[in-house]
């Protein structure tokens, strides 16, 4: 990965693949490849198209391969798919995925219903996937994201030293960088600033990106914690796609429009043309129709005047 320059933030686009695995709708895959082409066209350089996972678990990313084929005819993209074990991560290296994560749940709870594995069962998986790629595929990047670390639907309170605990086991089997979830919108600004800057005094430069969920309001101002304690790398979803189809009005990630208007307007450059992400809402309404966007800045519009830092 080459080093972000000062002042610089990349965003990692998880709408294609976080988004639509929570929507139950499938989109049509010519859609997904318009949608992935107009987020590029507004300047995003890191999307996570799809994950490689058993179509009957989940359909939504049947056609993961066809839609990374597709993403890696853009130059200059980092095209990113999520794999839970080794069988994925074959999958994504033989389809040319530059960049794999890792989910490693630190609530047993979760980790056994999402991968009916136990967390150290995972780290095993990690270990497997990090040989694979050092044997066949030393180019593919390699990230681990610690999920539910801030807190867990099903079990409740996660501690934080098993969450340390586990993104050091994930550096040491040898992935390039670990990066913390708050899966099911649990964190607040307070504990992100502290585990962040745990993950950081423990991992150094191996200390990775911030993924935020917007459940209960906090996306933003978690996100702006996460800088506070030096992440430069934040995933979100365009029109915050995703959340929970049997919770009306609950959003999913952090909407992506209102983060790269928040950085932008602080002077940090995402390289993003906010007008032309917005633009971007329409290729994944149409393939979505009727699902629910999220977001206050397409709402309410640009402020007059808006001029964005130079890239
Ligand atoms: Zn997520």
């Amino acid at each position: 990965m080459p080093a972000l320059a000062p002042n610089s933030i990349l965003i990692s686009e998880v709408g294609p693949r976080d988004g639509l695995q929570s929507v139950a709708t499938v989109m049509p895959t010519a859609d997904k490849k318009r949608w992935i082409t107009a987020l590029y066209a507004a300047g995003l350089r890191e999307i996570e198209v799809g994950s490689f996972v058993p179509a009957r678990l989940l359909p939504q990313m049947a056609d993961v391969a066809d839609v990374v084929a597709h993403a890696l005819t853009l130059p200059g993209l980092t095209v990113m798919a999520l794999v839970p074990n080794l069988r994925g991560a074959q999958a994504a290296i033989a389809a040319g995925v530059h960049k794999l994560t890792l989910p490693v749940s630190a609530s047993q709870a979760h980790s056994l219903a999402n991968v009916r594995k136990t967390p150290d069962q995972m780290i095993e998986e990690v270990r497997l996937i990090a040989a694979l790629r050092r044997d066949t595929a030393p180019q593919v990047g390699l990230e681990a994201g610690i999920s539910t670390a801030f807190g867990c639907t099903l079990q409740g309170a996660v501690a934080e030293d098993e969450v340390i605990r586990l993104a050091l086991e994930c550096a040491r089997a040898g992935v390039d960088e670990v990066g913390l979830s708050d899966t099911t919108g649990y964190a607040n600004p307070a504990q992100v600033r502290r585990l962040f800057g745990r993950l950081r005094s423990a991992l150094g430069q191996q200390a990775g990106a911030a993924h935020m969920h917007n459940t209960r309001g906090l996306g933003l101002a978690n996100c702006l914690a996460a800088l506070d304690a030096g992440v430069r790398t934040f995933d979100a979803s365009l029109g915050g796609l995703g959340g929970c189809p049997y919770a009306p009005g609950a959003s999913g990630n952090v909407v992506t429009e209102d983060l790269v208007f928040m950085f932008e307007a602080m002077g940090l450059s995402t390289g993003i043309d906010l007008q032309a992400l917005i633009a971007a809402r329409a290729p994944l309404q149409a393939g979505l129709p009727g699902e629910p966007l999220y977001g206050m800045t397409p709402d309410a519009g640009l402020p007059q005047g808006w001029a964005q830092a130079a890239p």
